[in-house]
């Protein structure tokens, strides 16, 4: 090792694939490098951003390699600080991640950028004493200032409430500001003002106290309350307490979670506009988003998945809501579980946390059976509106209309009689999941995945729900020529036009992702469905989260079968989440509720717990089945993922991954097909590691990963590895 005493080695996480970091000499212009700044380095023939994630007093190459940084884009300020850096490098190391990847998954996309910079905090606007005396005066003819002026009399206001408020806002304000009715200034921190929620109940008071008497410390909190319980008044009350004493908080929520009525709920609450991460936002806003968090600015950001690792210096306080959700697993690239990164990240701030949900996952269920996690249970619906009546209908003895039976139908016809609504979910959209040839069998199928085109028989299109690849669909049969083709089983097209046909008299709305294209359709949607008017509801798990729409009195589900003889031991699990959050739309006002489930199978054992016990006894089996199996979480899994387009790539690499995997307790079996073993044209395969124990498991990766990046068959495949893996 080369060392030196003025020099300095930095420690560069560059955004590469590589299980590496990259060593640079300083530039030397007067700013001293601190870990947590950006740099810009050259890399290859490119120049690339990069982030400082250490500084050493050597390299272990030789001084004359190593190149020299170009420039710190950022003045010296740091993009990440030491905690977020902290926390990132716990995750490339425990998702054994290039860290690189890792790192720029927490930098909002423009500082992903060497052009990108931080900009400037954004402007407010606030009224002048000049212009609160205009407002008293009579309105004239600049009604369209004025309605700015009132916006502003009640508080200073950034652009997106003004852009609300008045389309043409830009011309409107440079006048207010001509005439000083109104002046610009930094954003400062918003001022709460609450407006008070109802009296809490018992179970919510109880809640409420343990989870404030934890702010402070680090500590789990599960708060598992069936859907309109009230955990969203939990959260709020909490919150105040927090913002109250000049805390930030951030709250997680799945990506489908994220509704202007949620928005809307809390700033009506708490008096003022919470900021909001995602990644459907520009890159600008992204990036204003990121700087009113690291500001302390932020005093509550709301956001998907990615906004976990958004610096927050005054962070007392993460709440993940519908924790069970499967969004907060990122399912490529870094693949880290949201869920157990904010439980990292509290501890390290030493903080608390609170997972909020109807359907605990099989994870927390048992983190809270087995006291590690505070366990709340709401069971009253806060409305007092009653929990939903179950009905379970054996489809054998049916006759069935376009997947309905006519028990069902006759219940849907009844309930709209009595001018109610009625959801029916199917979580398949498109015409048919399938089309045949009823002379030569003959079926669509994708060329590129394992998987049956599904007939869209509006857009006139085949379609593959995986790679989104499709074909126009064909008159006659392709292999036979017969005109002979017909489409297989429903889904929500077909449905909708079937019960449009049965009740004609009935608006029906039609909520999955091709009824429901443009941005603010669903808003629209459900603002008609809340009028309260008779109407059918028809869609896929679009319907099954968060949305009230209290007049809705039935919910039919129409087949969730598959999933109680998967092969995958997770399907149980999320049928009866799935189960659940369905029913739960179902009579939340006044009016109670009745849930047909029609099925083959209606003495399946966990249907009949769900049904008869509830969720808590249904996961309370499924975490036995999983300890006797010795399935997570009671034994710890990793999977080497490949693909390629040959086959022969896949496997050969992987037989080779296997002979390097370390001797020691953890076990490594396979290679297996995934579950889908082709996808996009490419042939997918894994071998999975699992052990007892996670300290011991993640002991033998870490050498094996060392050993697989040197494999001659890895350059062949691309290859990745899964550490707690959610799909198979
Ligand atoms: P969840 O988040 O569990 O679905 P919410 O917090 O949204 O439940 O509450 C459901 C409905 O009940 C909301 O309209 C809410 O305002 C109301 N609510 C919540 N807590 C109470 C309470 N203690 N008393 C009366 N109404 C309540
Ligand atoms: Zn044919
Ligand atoms: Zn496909």
């Amino acid at each position: 090792m080369q060392t030196s005493p003025q020099q300095p080695i930095l420690k560069v996480a560059l955004p590469v694939p590589l299980r590496q970091v990259f060593d640079y000499l300083p530039l030397e212009n007067g700013i001293t490098p601190l870990k947590g700044m950006r740099v810009v380095v050259p890399f290859g023939r490119r120049k690339l951003a990069g982030v400082i994630v250490g500084v050493a007093g050597g390299s272990e190459l030789p001084l004359e390699k190593l190149a020299r940084v170009v420039a710190y884009p950022d003045d010296g300020q740091v993009v990440l600080t030491r905690e977020t850096l902290g926390l990132l490098e716990w995750c490339w190391r425990y998702y054994k991640h290039a860290p690189g990847e890792v790192v720029f998954n927490a930098l909002p996309p423009l500082l992903r950028k060497a052009e990108g910079v931080i900009p400037p905090l954004p402007v407010q606007y606030s009224l002048t004493t000049t212009g609160a005396e205009r407002l008293l005066e009579p309105p004239g003819r600049i009604k369209a200032q004025l309605r700015l002026l009132e916006q502003m009399s009640q508080g200073p206001v950034g652009e997106t409430v003004l852009r609300a408020v008045s389309p043409g806002w830009r011309k409107t304000l440079a006048k207010l500001l001509e005439q000083q009715w109104a002046v610009v200034e930094t954003r400062q921190r918003p001022t709460m003002k609450v407006i008070p929620g109802p009296s809490l109940l018992d179970e919510q008071v109880a809640a409420v106290e343990a989870i404030g008497q934890s702010l402070g410390g680090f500590h789990c909190h599960l708060l598992d309350g069936i859907t309109g319980s009230g955990k969203t008044e939990v959260y709020l009350q909490t919150l105040e307490t927090v913002l109250a004493g000049g805390g930030q908080a951030l709250l997680l929520v799945p990506e489908i979670g994220l509704t202007p009525q949620l928005l809307n709920r809390f700033h009506k609450r708490l008096g003022f506009e919470p900021v909001v991460t995602h990644s459907g936002l520009s890159e600008t806003q992204r990036l204003q988003a990121w700087e009113l968090a690291r500001s302390g600015m932020a005093r509550l950001v709301i956001g998907t998945r990615s906004a976990l690792f958004l610096p927050m210096p005054e962070l007392q306080l993460m709440i993940l809501d519908e924790e069970h959700d499967a969004s907060f697993k990122q399912q490529d690239g870094f693949r880290y579980s949201t869920r157990d990164v904010a439980v990292k990240r509290a501890a390290g701030l030493k903080i608390p946390v609170v997972l909020g949900t109807a359907t605990p996952s099989i994870e927390t269920f048992n983190n809270a059976a087995s006291g590690r996690y505070t366990w709340h249970r709401l069971r009253k619906r806060a409305t007092g509106a009653l929990q939903p009546r179950w009905r379970v209908l054996d489809l054998i003895h049916q006759t069935m209309t376009g997947g309905i039976s006519a028990v069902a139908m006759d219940a849907i016809g009844k309930t709209l009689d009595k001018g109610e609504q009625v959801l029916v979910f199917l979580n398949r959209r498109g015409y048919a999941p399938v089309l045949l040839c009823h002379e030569c069998g003959w079926h669509a199928a994708c060329t590129r995945c394992d998987a049956n085109l599904t007939w869209h028989k509006a857009t006139h299109r085949l379609l593959c729900h995986h790679c989104d690849s499709g074909m126009r669909v064909p008159v006659m049969c392709p292999e036979c020529g017969a005109d002979a083709l017909q489409g297989a089983g429903e889904g929500t097209e077909q449905l909708e036009q079937m019960l449009g046909k049965a009740f004609p008299e009935t608006p029906l709305l039609r909520f999955d992702r091709d009824a429901v294209r443009k941005k603010g359709e669903f808003d629209r949607l459900s603002e008609q469905v809340k009028t309260g008017q008779s109407c059918l509801l028809v869609g896929t798990q679009m319907l099954a989260k968060g949305h009230h729409f209290p007049k809705v009195t039935l919910v039919v589900i129409v087949n969730l079968d598959q999933a109680l003889y998967s092969a995958d031991f997770r399907a149980l699990e999320r049928m009866g989440q799935l189960m659940v959050q369905v029913a739960g739309r179902a009579g939340r006002d006044q009016l109670p509720g009745e849930v047909i489930l029609q099925t083959h199978y209606p003495q399946h054992e966990s249907l009949l717990t769900l049904l008869s016990s509830g969720y808590e006894a249904f996961a309370r089996d499924i975490c036995a089945d999983r300890k006797a199996a010795c399935l997570p979480p009671f034994g710890y899994q990793a999977l080497l993922r490949a693909d390629a387009h040959d086959k022969s790539d896949v496997k050969s690499f992987l037989e080779q991954a296997k002979q390097v995997f370390p001797n020691g307790e953890a076990q490594v079996y396979g290679p297996f097909p995934a579950m889908m073993e082709r996808r996009s044209g490419r042939t997918r395969w894994y071998l999975l590691a699992q052990a007892d124990k996670r300290s011991v498991l993640h002991r033998q990766l870490d050498v094996w990963v060392a050993q697989i990046q040197q494999l001659a068959g890895a350059r062949k495949v691309r290859w990745s590895v899964d550490v707690d893996p959610q799909d198979y």
